[in-house]
């Protein structure tokens, strides 16, 4: 398994992580992918694109077989265009738009990298949110479904609590979030906290 941040420097307010998930070069099955691809803030768009252009890709591979976006928040999908332009990936995302080639479902399959991943609906933060979970590493990808929600007093729609619950439910070992550094310890307090967090704001129906 490899898993890399393009260009971990750059987050910040205008992008996102974007992580990596690299194939294994001689599985026909594996698929180099991008989970998320930032903002199309100029100055971010160009260093990304240079960023994916220098990752390792295996012979005969392109760096970027394929995308999942976790949402369309601008500064996960907004540099959607180049990228397909660039590097012409299948794209997966919850949301129909423009460039998303393919829609997925909850409970969907998806191969990433060599990974093989589960698609979870898991609307809260956004109704269109997914989370990846892969039941061999216990890694997730949890998009901005998972961020520190260190206290209550909030308003979040009641799914939102669902959501984290159904996170909670698959003790994931290390996660990935949308921003922030990857958590790799004390995972499900992390997830803990934030179900906490949301339990003790205003729920709307
Ligand atoms: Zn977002």
């Amino acid at each position: 398994m490899r898993i890399q941040r393009v260009h971990p420097e750059l987050v910040n307010d205008y992008c996102c992580n974007i992580y990596w998930v690299a194939g294994d070069p001689g599985n026909p099955r594996d698929a180099n992918t991008l989970v998320d691809v930032g903002s199309s803030h100029p100055g971010t768009l160009d260093a990304v694109l240079a960023g994916i252009a220098d990752l390792p890709k295996g012979i005969g591979r392109r760096p970027v077989e394929q995308v999942v976006l976790t949402h369309a928040h601008y500064d996960h999908a907004g540099a959607l265009a180049a990228v397909v332009e660039r590097f012409h990936p299948v794209v997966h995302a919850f949301q129909a738009g423009p460039g998303v080639s393919h829609p997925i479902v909850d409970g969907q399959w998806l191969r990433v990298g060599s990974l093989d991943v589960r698609v979870l609906h898991t609307p809260g933060h956004s109704d269109d949110s997914i989370c990846l979970f892969c039941p061999e590493t216990r890694a997730l990808f949890s998009g901005d479904t998972l961020y520190r929600i260190s206290e209550g007093g909030g308003a979040y729609p009641a799914c939102y609590a669902r959501s984290l619950e159904r996170l909670q439910a698959l003790r994931p070992a290390v996660i990935y979030p949308g921003h922030g550094e990857p958590i790799a310890r004390d995972a499900e307090a992390f997830i803990a906290s934030a179900l906490a967090g949301v339990k003790a704001s205003t729920l709307k129906p």
